[in-house]
Formats: structure tokens, sequence, C-alpha cells
């Protein structure tokens, strides 16, 4: 859990600790220092007095020591007269302001004189002996001087002298200083209040002492002084009484009496001021700690106390229903309250602006979306980390939830197994070289379809540049592209074929006027490429003049949209001066907004050859058709001989009959009568066969009309309609026609009046057997249709007659075979003459239980 952040009064708090301790730390360093010092100079100062204190006790020792010298040598002492000598003693002592007194002792220790008793009086002996005859033997005076303390309680100072007698010591004189002296120097002393100020003689007795006014004689000095005064004459020790008190003691101590001033200065004493001064700078930080905390809280208080009005009106704010922002107690959240106002007015001003432009964001996304779906693009993003792929609705539509499977995964579910190959290794290309990349490839729909897609990738990088993925579009170009490759195809065939064939290309920009004639073009006139005319008037000058007129009639046609496509043909000069025919094609490619043309795409071919062809081909019709008429005078003479042999050899057969029945002789009556019939029946058949061979060649001569022997490209439709109703008109029994066309009318390269009667001839043979076989409802189905290779159609005549017999089947198309009794037998012979004659066939079929069908075909107009 993280941890809270610090208040505004805590913050306070810690600067004002952070602010004030180091200040009294530095303060009470500084106090603890100049109190060392203070404690210094104060023992230096206790040293100095105990110094200056002991120098007098030692003048006043050495004064008593100056009275003993003196005395010793006094006249009366030399003369012996000891009681001239106490008269001496006590004249000086009444005369001295000094409080002393004198004794004299002989070696045994015997006082002879003491100067506080009248003289002669009984005295006490000395106490110390062995210390008073060592005077007597080394003849000296005793180099340190303890104090002594009288029965009466009185404290003095003793100097013993020696006394010679010549050299040697007689007596010894006491000479005896009250100690109550010295202890007036003690108040003369300065020392530090509380400090407690003693004299000690050499053995470390305290003899006089500021606070007791009388002193424990038997009282010894700190030991720690005892012990150290034998080594240093002075110093400062710390120490402590019998009654526990802490003591820093100075001492000075004199070389020559042994006596030594101590002064004891208290460690509460010397502490004191510190202990004061600390603890009025203690409660004075303290206080001063506390008021700033106090401050510092209370100030942090009115701090967050606006603070936290401003973090409801930022709440407000950020809720977008900041209205009005209560006053703060501080100037700066004051300025931030005006600020967040006029922040809110912003955000209210830039909300509406937000929602607008979201409102326009929601309708491009609806836009781009509908973009998307009607170009069929979607565009993805693809992340290197996660392997997670991002992608727009259009894709989702397109490929179902496996668009959103690891990259890996979407091998042969998205991708065909090559696609993903190639997109893998385009993708991996791009993530090293942060290139862009654009792929074909079919991919696998949600259905399952394959479809062709257009990908577009770019590489993503972050801020640093190292790539993270990439991004990019996918577009379902799949009809774009199928019709692409079929154009493509297309165009491959037509230019296998164009350069197969002996087309020749130009291309006419119309509106500059710019002429292009590709190779081939060029190489029919015999010139080059940049021989050729550029522009159309030098173009037109290679027309033969009698057909510029019409190639410009052509295109200017075709300008106005009266034909779908231009074509003409023409003859062009040779570059040898010959003329050449030309066939030449083209459309308008490109016109601008008003519809005039602007460019003209064209191909071209040299007929020349086939125009000659042509030539030849009328001449060869020509003759075909005079040996046509030939043949059928061919057959018709042998037709003739056939026909008018029969009926004449028939008339001559019946003339010889009817000879023989003219000889009656004989004959009954009645025989001659029947006879006569018969005869008459006879003459009749004579007759009628001179009618048949009359008729017969009427039809011949009529057939044998000089037929039209054109052949020019005719509509089939046409020469079927015209047929059927010339059959019509002409009587079928009242059977009906009916036309069935398998094929557009195509154009047939025919005579057209020598197939119309083909076809009449077929529509006839058909009713009339039905006729014959006294069919009422039958009809007749004439049919069309192509053969395999489209060169030629099949035109089929078929009715629901008896049909052919078997018998008849290889005969019908012989001359004069008829079944007719006013047949000439000569239909069908002719009938196949003319379609050969017309490049096609003529045939018979017959199926069991169906009537007749006759087949011919006719060569298609190329
Ligand atoms: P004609 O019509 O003068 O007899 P054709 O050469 O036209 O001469 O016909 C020869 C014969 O073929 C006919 O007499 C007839 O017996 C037979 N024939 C022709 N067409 C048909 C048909 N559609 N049905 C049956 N027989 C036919």
């Amino acid at each position: 859990m993280p941890t809270p952040l610090p208040s505004v009064q805590t913050l306070l708090v810690r600067l004002i600790l952070v602010c004030l301790l180091p200040a009294t730390l530095l303060v009470g360093s500084l106090l603890i220092y100049k109190y060392k010092i203070d404690q210094t100079d104060l023992e230096q100062e206790a040293l100095q007095s105990a110094r200056a204190a002991i120098q007098a006790v030692d003048e006043q020792l050495d004064q008593t020591e100056l009275i003993a010298h003196t005395l010793v040598t006094s006249t009366p002492l030399l003369r012996k007269d000891l009681a001239g000598f106490h008269q001496q003693l006590v004249k000086l002592m009444l005369q001295s302001n000094i409080d002393l007194s004198a004794a004299l002792y002989d070696f045994e220790g015997q006082q002879l004189l003491n100067t506080v008793t009248p003289f002669g009086q009984p005295l006490p002996r000395f106490a110390n002996l062995e210390r008073l005859q060592s005077i007597f033997v080394t003849g000296r005076m005793p180099q340190q001087t303890s104090a002594l303390r009288l029965s009466d309680g009185r404290l003095l100072e003793r100097t013993l002298a020696p006394v010679y007698d010549g050299k040697k010591v007689r007596y010894v004189l006491a000479v005896d200083v009250s100690i109550d002296k010295m202890k007036t120097l003690l108040y003369r002393l300065s020392i530090p209040l509380g400090a407690e100020v003693s004299i000690i003689d050499s053995s470390g007795g305290i003899v006089a002492s500021k606070r007791a006014e009388d002193p424990l004689f038997d009282t010894k000095t700190h030991p720690e002084i005892l012990e150290s005064k034998l080594t240093k004459a002075e110093g400062l020790l710390k120490t402590t009484t019998r009654e526990g008190t802490s003591l820093i003691a100075a001492y000075s101590t004199s070389p020559s009496s042994g006596w030594g001033v101590v002064i004891d200065i208290p460690r509460k004493t010397l502490e004191a001021p510190l202990r004061q001064t600390f603890t009025l700078f203690g409660l004075s930080a303290a206080l001063i700690l506390l008021l700033s905390l106090t401050l510092a809280w209370l100030m942090g208080k009115r701090i967050s106390k606006s603070v936290g009005t401003l973090r409801a009106s930022a709440i407000a704010l950020g809720a977008g229903t900041l209205t009005n922002i209560p006053a703060t107690d501080v100037r700066e959240t004051d300025e931030v309250a005006q600020a967040m106002e006029a922040s809110a007015r912003l955000l209210a001003t830039q909300t509406q602006e937000l929602v607008s432009a979201n409102s326009t964001l929601f309708e491009r996304t609806t836009e781009l979306a509908e973009a998307q779906h009607i170009s069929k693009t979607g565009n993805w993003k693809w992340d290197i980390s996660t392997d997670c792929l991002v992608v727009s609705d259009e894709l989702r539509r397109l490929y179902g939830p496996k668009i959103l499977l690891p990259f890996e995964e979407q091998r042969g579910t998205v991708y065909p197994e090559a696609a993903w190959q190639e997109f893998k290794a385009a993708a991996k290309t791009a993530l090293q070289t942060k290139a862009s990349f654009t792929l074909l490839l079919p991919t696998l729909t949600e259905s399952g379809n394959s479809i062709w897609t257009r990908f577009n990738a770019d590489a993503v990088c972050n801020s640093e540049g190292d790539v993270t993925g990439l991004r990019g579009t996918l577009q379902d170009v799949d009809n774009y592209t199928k019709a692409a490759m079929a154009t493509q195809e297309s165009e491959a065939r037509l230019n296998l074929a164009i350069s197969n064939s002996d087309l020749a290309l130009w291309d006419w920009n119309i509106t500059n006027d710019a002429l292009y004639f590709d190779e081939r073009w060029a190489s029919i006139p015999g010139y080059t490429v940049e021989e050729m005319p550029s522009n159309k008037e030098s173009y037109v000058r290679l027309i033969h003049p009698e057909d510029a007129a019409q190639v410009e009639a052509n295109i200017e046609s075709h300008f106005k949209g009266e034909t779908r496509n231009f074509e003409v043909t023409y003859r062009i000069q040779h570059k040898a001066g010959h003329y050449l025919w030309m066939y030449g094609s083209g459309k308008v490619v490109d016109r601008d907004t008003a519809g005039h043309p602007m460019r003209m795409l064209g191909v071209a071919y040299d007929i020349t050859e086939r125009k000659r062809q042509e030539v030849e081909i009328a001449q060869l019709q020509t003759e075909l058709d005079a040996t046509l008429v030939w043949q059928a005078a061919q057959h018709t003479v042998a037709a003739l001989a056939h026909e008018i042999n029969q009926p004449l050899a028939s008339a001559s057969i019946l003339s010889e009959a009817a000879k023989r029945m003219l000889v009656t002789d004989g004959l009954s009556d009645e025989a001659k009568a029947e006879k006569t019939k018969r005869l008459e029946q006879v003459l009749e058949n004579i007759s009628s066969d001179i009618f048949r061979a009359g008729d017969t060649l009427k039809n011949l001569f009529k057939s044998l009309r000089k037929p039209d022997i054109t052949q020019k490209a005719t509509p089939l439709r046409r020469m079927l309609d015209e047929s059927i109703n010339t059959a019509r008109e002409e009587g079928v029994f009242g059977y009906k026609i009916l036309n069935a066309n398998a094929v557009d009318s195509p154009l047939v390269k025919v005579n057209s009046l020598q197939i119309t009667k083909v076809l009449l001839n077929l529509l006839h043979n058909a009713a009339q057997a039905m006729h014959e076989a006294q069919i009422t409802d039958g009809k007749i189905w004439v049919t069309t249709s192509l053969s395999a290779d489209s060169s030629e159609v099949c035109i089929s005549v078929r009715d629901e007659g008896p049909g052919i017999s078997a018998a008849l089947q290889e005969e019908v198309f012989q001359p004069l075979i008829t079944t007719k009794s006013n047949g000439m037998g000569m239909g069908l012979t002719i009938s196949r003459a003319l379609i050969e004659a017309n490049g096609g066939k003529l045939w018979h079929s017959q199926e069991n239980g169906r009537g007749a069908t006759f087949h011919f075909t006719l060569p298609i107009s190329s």
C-alpha cells in the first residue's frame, strides 16, 4: 500500500522543526562552550586566590619566625637572665599588635618561662619532647611548622627556635601566634559565591576556614589534595565531601612552610549558571517551538481549509458542474480559485467544442466506415510484442473472427499457404528495414471464398526509433483484379491476334491533329513510320481522290455519333504510285465534357488482294452462272428429250393402237361403238401426252429464264421471309409454315433469287406431299442452325407428310424423277445445282414415321 502523502499541516510542522532544531542545538553548543570557558576562568581565578592567600599566610609565618630569630639573640637571654628576658618578652607582647606568646624550654622539655604566666610560676613540660630534643641536637629550626591546639581550644601557630650558648643549644624558644589573625585573611579573599576556603598546615589539617568559626583541628583536608600536594604545589582537583557534595578544589601550598590554602567550589555552584541558562534557554526554545508549531498548525489548517474548498470545486470542475467557487482565506488559493473559474469557463467552451468535434468525429467515423465498406477497405495494426492484431469493422465483416487470430494461426485460415509465406517474408523485411510494402494476395473470406486483396503496410516505431509493429490497409480488389487479369489476358490475346494478323494500328489525337501509324501501317504503302503523314490533311492527300469524300463523310458521321464505329473501304496511293485497297475501322475513345471527340484509335488492313479476288470471283461467278445455265440446259434438253420422248412414244404407241382401232371390219355395231369409245379414249390420252409435253416445255422455258447471277451478302432472314410469304401467296393448300430460327440472321453471300427458288420448290414439294397424302392439318417447319465453325448456315424444311419411300430416296435428286401426275421431276435436280452453285449442299433425311426433311447449307458472308 502506498504511504499516504503528508498534509500541509504536517509539512509546516516539519518545516518549523527543521528550522528551529539546528538553531537550538547550535545555541546549546555555544552555551556549553561558554560555560566551559567560564568554568576554566573560575577555576583559574580560585587557584589565583588560593595562591595569593598562601602568600599572605606565609608572610605571617615568616613574621613569627623573624620574631623568634630576633628574640633568641636578645641580650638578657644571652646572659641567661631569664627573668629579664621574661620581662622583655612581656613588654614586646604588649607592644606588638600581634596576638602572640612565647615560652622557653630546656633540653628536658621543662618550660622555663612563659609570657602568659608570671615569671617563676611552675610551668608544664613540652608535650613532644622528641621533636624538641631534635632541635637541641641539630641546632636548627624545624623546616615545617604545624598548628597547635591549646587546651583552651585556641589554635596557635608555633615557631621553635634554638637558643645558642656558644655553639651549644641551651634552650629552645617557642613563639606562638594565634591563628585567628590568619582567618581574617580568608575574608579578604575574593572567591566565587558558594565557594569555601580553608587554610591547612603542613600536615593537611584545616587550621582556618571561612565557614567554620571554630574549625576542628583534627579535620584534615581532602585526601586527594594531601596526596597531590606532595608532588604538585598547586592544582585543581575534583573531589567529593564526606556529605557527598561534588566539588572542584583549587589548592596552593607553600614549599617553605608546607601550609596551604584550599578553595572548594561546589560543582552545583559552578553549574548553576549553566543550568539556569539552559533552563531559560530550553524554556524559551520550547515556548518558541510551541508557538511556532501552533502557528504552523493554524496556518496549515487555514491552507488546508482553502485547499479543501478548492478540492470540492476541482471535483465539480472535473465533473463539468462547477458554477461558483466560495472565497478562500489564502491569496494563492484565491488566485487558483480564479484560475479554476477561468478554466471552468474555458472548459465549458471547450466541452462545447469537444461535443461538436465529437459529433463531427462520429460523423467522420461513420463516413470512414461507410467509405471503407464501399471501397471494401479496412485498416489494421499489429503489435510485435503481443502479436495482437487490431482491425477495423470492415475487415471483421469480410473475414469474421478469424482475422483476430495470432498471425501464425492465420496460416491456411485467412491466407493460403503461398500468400502466408509471401506476407511473412515482406513483413520480416519491413520490420528489419522499416520500409513500406504493398502486396497483392489471395485471402480467404469468412465464407471460405478466395478473394484478391491489396495489402499496404508501414512499420510502426516508438520514440527511440525501434520498430514495434506494422500497420496498414487491406482492400478487397477481387473484382478489379479479376477484371484486370481478364483485360490483361484479352489484351495479350488482342496483341497476339494483332501481331499474328495483318492489322495495322493508327492513333489520331484529334485535339492537336497528331496522327500516328504503326510500322505495319506504314509498310503497306511502302513508307517508314517517320515518312508517314503526321496530320489529317497530309494523310488525306494519300487517299484516292474518288474515295476521299467518302472517308471524310464516314469520319464526320462517326464524330456525330451516327455510327457506332467508323468503317470505310478506300484506296491509298503507294509510294511507288499505284493504288492499294484499304479497309479502315476505328472508334472515338475519348471525348471532352462537351462531347467533342479528342482521340480516335483504329486498325486497317490491306484488302487489295481480296478486292482482286472479288473481281476474279465475280468473273468466275459469271462463268459459273453460264455453266449452270448450260448444265441446266443440258439437263433440260435431256429431260426434254426424255419427257417429250415419253409422251411422244406413248402418243406413237397410242397412235398405232388408234390405227388398229380404226379397223372395224366384221365387228358388230356394239363392238364398233365400244372400239370407237376406246379410240376416243386413246386419242384423248394421245392429246394429253402431247399437252404434257407442251407443259413440260413451258415449264422448262420458264425455269431457263435468265437468272440473276449476282451474289450479294444478303440477310438470310429476309430471304426466308420472302420465300415463305411467296409460298403462302402462291398457295400451299392452307398448310401452316412455321419458321423457327436457332441463329440470328446471318449475312449469306448468295444469289438470293436462286436460293428463293430453291426454298419455294422445297415448300411446294412439302405441301404437295401432304396434300396428296390427304393430310389436312399438316405443318411445314423451316429451321436454321449454324455450323460448328460458324462458317455456314444450314436451312432445313420439314413437313408432316408421308415422307419419301425407300425406293425413291436415292433418286429424288435425279432429273425427271417424279411421282406426281403433272410433276416434271426437275425441281430437286435444279435445286441441288443452284445450291451447289452458291457454295452449299442440298440433301435429304428421313426419320421413320415422320415427314420428309430437306437440308441445304449456305456460306456465311465474312
Ligand atoms: P416434281 O415435283 O416435279 O415431281 P421434284 O424433283 O421436285 O419433281 O420431286 C421429285 C419427286 O420427289 C417428287 O415427285 C416426289 O415423289 C418426291 N418428293 C419431293 N418432295 C417430296 C416431299 N416433301 N415428300 C414426299 N415426296 C417428295
